[in-house]
């Protein structure tokens, strides 16, 4: 059988519990026994990320030391130019010709695909896995409306196919720098090793 690798790309900003416990679920769903995590160099569809993409990383590992099911590449930090998953994606296929990749990803990136630098390519060459909070049902209709208009049904089919639900978590990057910027606690919200490592480098304190 083809290897399969698993993506969940994002720009980690920092990464936090919200990440770790969505793939978590994911693979637990999906019999998946590895993930790998993908920080972004530079996202095309969001706000530059405000950490270097070497603390991102670091945080990343710090993160997931000592977990099994994750994997991290760096990839695309290593890339100069926007990260675009098409390239990515076709990066590891050229790597190892057997590779099935699947990326994960939260249904608010989903929103976003139409948008995705040769987005109807991409849905040829990759599963898609869709990560969706609960209640969604009315958003998701909404957004599968917009994904039949930009790739036809039969592609957008392929995309909403793998939905799978995972818990509702409302922890973001956003708002864990804003917590810091504020001198709030980040307790819980990250990883121990992550908040240490935020405050002893003193990320997030001023910016966005
Ligand atoms: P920001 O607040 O800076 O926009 P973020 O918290 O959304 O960041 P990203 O690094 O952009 O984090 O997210 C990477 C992936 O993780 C995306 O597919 C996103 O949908 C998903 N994700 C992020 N936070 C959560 C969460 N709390 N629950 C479920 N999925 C999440």
């Amino acid at each position: 059988m083809a290897r399969q690798i698993v993506l969940m790309g994002g720009t980690f900003d920092p990464v936090h519990c919200g990440h770790l416990i969505v793939a978590r679920a994911a693979a637990e769903k999906c019999g998946f026994d590895r993930i790998t995590l993908l920080p972004a160099g530079s996202p095309p569809h969001k706000h530059s990320p405000l950490a270097d993409g070497s603390h991102r990383l670091a945080m990343l590992r710090l993160a997931v030391t000592g977990d099994a099911l994750f994997e991290i590449s760096d990839l695309e930090l290593s890339r100069t130019g926007p990260s675009y998953t098409f390239d990515t994606v076709a990066g590891f296929k050229t790597a190892g010709r057997q590779t099935a990749v699947a990326i994960l990803v939260g249904m608010d990136m989903l929103e976003l695909l139409p948008a995705w630098h040769r987005a109807a390519e991409l849905l040829k060459i990759a599963d898609f896995i869709i990560a969706v909070r609960r209640p969604w049902l009315d958003r998701m209709r909404r957004i599968q409306s917009k994904l039949n208009e930009a790739f036809g049904p039969r592609q957008a089919r392929k995309l909403t196919g793998r939905i799978i639900e995972t818990p509702l978590i409302d922890i973001s990057s956003t708002d864990i720098r804003s917590r810091v910027r504020q001198g709030l606690p980040i307790r819980y919200l990250v990883p121990q090793a992550v908040e240490e490592y935020v405050l002893s480098k003193g990320l997030y304190r001023s910016g966005e």
